[in-house]
């Protein structure tokens, strides 16, 4: 084990590999809840 180091896996947006790189996609935020507000859209 790696002290200090996280698994972050493979960006969810563009598959980087978060354990050997950083992107710029905005991985912080998860927005599952506005694509749960943007599936109940009404139109
Ligand atoms: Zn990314």
């Amino acid at each position: 084990m790696d002290g200090g180091l996280q698994f972050r896996g493979l960006c969810p947006k563009c598959g980087a590999n978060l354990n050997a790189e950083t992107c710029g996609c905005d991985t912080e935020v998860e927005d599952d809840r506005f694509a749960v507000l943007k599936n109940l859209k009404i139109e």
